[in-house]
């Protein structure tokens, strides 16, 4: 009998070990390249359905903005896409206008990134502050309205949005040690773990490795995406108030948010944006603890 029970607790160990597995999958997603790293026994269906609920989030997106956009009225939206957009419109109002998803047509003009940015005339910045602003956006039971010639971008939210989506799947799959890497700029380490951070003027270094856990970092800066003329160097990062780019030398910000907050991906991507525009707001709204998190 005695026998019989350590043969059972034997095959019963190696059954379930058995099946605890490391998987890593890498994808492009949101023009990014996303990582997913889970470990342990339902590592593959948790990596699965992440990246199924991602590229349906890509789709809603793309989808739902173009329809706003378009519309003269209201229209019904995805739940991801309004929780979007009301977590944006919050904090519109908590950074004092430093995150606003209505940068779109400023963003446009500038073409930071792209393959033609340009200084626009001052005539073009002039009107194009007559199209960016979050009192522009409207939200209300579900619908979304956008004023006239209003644009909008969801590059400084979308991809946080994204890591929260794939932790809470993680989670429902019990991994408790895993990586969650959207561009290596939005990670959630599931477990704790060590992230490097890159060097903003030589992006293949490191500029310092910090540990954390069960939390999200956000790393926003002028490093990889700029354009330099007349020997200013222009960031993607758009001051919603002035529509040109943040301007400046050698600059990062990483935030990290605690995994409490149950939507801390998003919020330190939100925050880690808002902190190139305006570093010292977002460090007081960290500081009066309104967000269990910190600007390293
Ligand atoms: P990355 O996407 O490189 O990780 P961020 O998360 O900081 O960087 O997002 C920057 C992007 O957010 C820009 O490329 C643009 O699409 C958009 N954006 C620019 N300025 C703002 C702003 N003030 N508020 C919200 N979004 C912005
Ligand atoms: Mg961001």
């Amino acid at each position: 009998m005695k026998n019989f029970f350590t043969l059972m607790i034997l095959l019963t160990t190696v059954l379930l070990t058995g099946c605890t597995s490391t998987v890593e999958r890498t994808e492009i997603f949101m023009g990014t390249v996303v990582t997913l790293k889970a470990n342990g026994l339902n590592a593959q269906a948790a990596v699965d359905e992440s990246f199924h609920a991602i590229a349906e989030l890509e789709r809603n997106i793309s989808a739902d903005v173009a329809k706003i956009e378009a519309a003269d009225a209201f229209v019904d939206v995805s739940p991801d896409v309004y929780k979007i957009l009301e977590t944006a419109q919050i904090f519109s109002e908590l950074t004092n206008g430093a995150f606003d998803v209505t940068v779109g047509a400023a963003v446009d003009l500038w073409a930071v990134g792209t393959d033609k940015p340009r200084v626009p005339t001052s005539d073009e910045l002039a009107a194009v502050k007559n199209f960016v602003g979050h009192e522009r956006l409207h939200l209300r039971g579900g619908k979304v309205h956008l004023d006239s010639g209003v644009k909008l971008n969801l590059g400084g939210i979308g991809k946080g949005y994204g890591v929260d989506i794939v932790r809470k799947i993680f989670a429902s799959h019990n991994i408790t040690d895993g990586l969650i890497d959207f561009g290596t700029s939005t990670i959630f380490a599931v477990g704790r773990k060590k992230i490097g951070i890159k060097n903003p003027r030589e992006v293949d270094k490191l500029s310092a490795v910090v540990e954390i856990e069960n939390s999200a970092l956000s790393t926003s800066g002028d490093g990889e995406k700029f354009f330099v003329a007349n020997g200013r160097r222009y960031s993607h990062i758009i001051d919603p108030k002035t529509c040109a780019p943040v301007e400046g030398e050698n600059f990062s910000v990483t935030v990290v948010v605690d995994g409490s907050h149950e939507l801390c991906a998003t919020v330190a991507d939100i925050l880690s944006t808002a902190a190139v525009v305006n570093r010292k707001r977002v460090e007081e709204i960290l500081s009066q603890q309104k967000i269990p998190g910190r600007v390293l």
